[in-house]
């Protein structure tokens, strides 16, 4: 395993990052000791970086997963927290569910515009004092647009941007996948921000051609890590072993590869839109009172299966 200096925040972080969103109840909802197992067994392979937010639900997993070396992981949370007060009740619950008595990065989660920036002022104040006290390490957003990385790269209190980035583009939602690059640039190598990418596989939409996928970003310059979702052991060998420099097993990757993902809408539906108002791709509509779901757009996040009351959405 490869590791890069995340920035200027002293953080020396694996190319390849565990992205906790899949293990946890917005996805393949894994028993708890199964879905430590497989961040462990990340652990296990190299990997020293693992990405997670409130709304993921996943902080049990990795309090399992990191017991014993809890001081040689690098954590990133991310809080909707817009108050200082909320945001510093962000972090302590992380602090108490992980069992630390500090997190690595703590990000304002998907922030829209540089008019959503500024909306967090509160928010990221709470931040910058938690720094200052030893709290967390570093600063960040996240972020699924051009013009939130080209605002945070000029923020002196922004160490970290986590932004989304594909060699197809999917998911940014204000231009293409070279306007990305170009902002990615101003930020990582002008401002020295520290650059970890999400969704390099489109939310699986680039299943089919994940080796060409992971090599296309491993190229990009100014990124020092690439968080992927991994639900299984499988995935992690897999995973790992391109991220390593070594050709994937071929048996294992057409097992891996080839499973397709969606988005499960539930009969039960009630039409309430909730999950519209909240999806970031503005992929789902509602009609004749029910949900349906745009799979060109959608990015399988599964954001919006936090905001059903009836429990209807799943990424399967
Ligand atoms: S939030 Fe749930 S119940 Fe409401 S429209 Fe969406 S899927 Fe249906
Ligand atoms: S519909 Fe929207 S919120 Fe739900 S999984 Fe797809 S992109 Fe994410």
């Amino acid at each position: 395993m490869l590791y890069h200096a995340l920035g200027k925040t002293g953080l020396n972080v694996s190319r390849l990052c565990f992205g906790g969103l899949t293990i946890g109840p917005l996805q393949s909802n894994r028993p708890l000791a199964e879905g430590a197992a497989v961040i462990r067994s990340a652990l296990d392979a190299g990997v020293n970086f693992i990405d997670t937010a409130e709304l993921y639900g996943t902080y049990p997993y990795i309090r399992q997963a990191i017991s014993g070396r809890k001081h040689d992981v690098i954590i990133a949370s991310k809080s909707y927290a817009y108050t200082y007060d909320d945001m510093r009740q962000s972090v302590e619950t992380a602090c108490k569910e992980i069992d630390r008595d500090y997190i690595d990065l703590f990000l304002l989660h998907e922030q829209t515009s540089r008019m959503t920036l500024k909306g967090h002022a509160d928010a990221l104040a709470y931040l910058c004092d938690a720094k200052q006290q030893g709290i967390i390490r570093a600063v960040g957003v996240s972020t699924h647009t051009i013009d939130v990385v080209k605002a945070a790269a000029l923020m002196e209190d922004i160490d970290v941007i986590h932004p989304i980035i594909n060699c197809k583009g999917i998911g940014i939602t204000d231009g293409t996948a070279e306007e990305m690059l170009a902002a990615i640039a101003l930020a990582a190598i002008d401002c020295g921000k520290g650059i970890y990418a999400m969704k390099a596989l489109g939310g699986g939409h680039l299943n089919s051609m994940a080796q060409e996928a992971f090599a296309w970003i491993l190229a990009q310059q100014g990124i020092s890590s690439i968080a992927v979702g991994m639900q299984t052991i499988d995935e992690v060998i897999l995973n790992t072993s391109i991220f390593s420099g070594q050709e994937p097993d071929k048996q294992l990757w057409n097992k891996v590869s080839n499973v397709p993902r969606k988005l499960l809408i539930e009969d039960w539906c009630i039409g309430c839109g909730e999950c519209a108002a909240h999806c970031p791709m503005k992929a789902l509509t509602i009609t004749n009172d029910k949900a349906h779901v745009d799979s060109a757009a959608c990015v399988l996040c599964g954001y919006c299966g936090a905001y059903c009351p009836e429990f209807c959405l799943k990424i399967i």
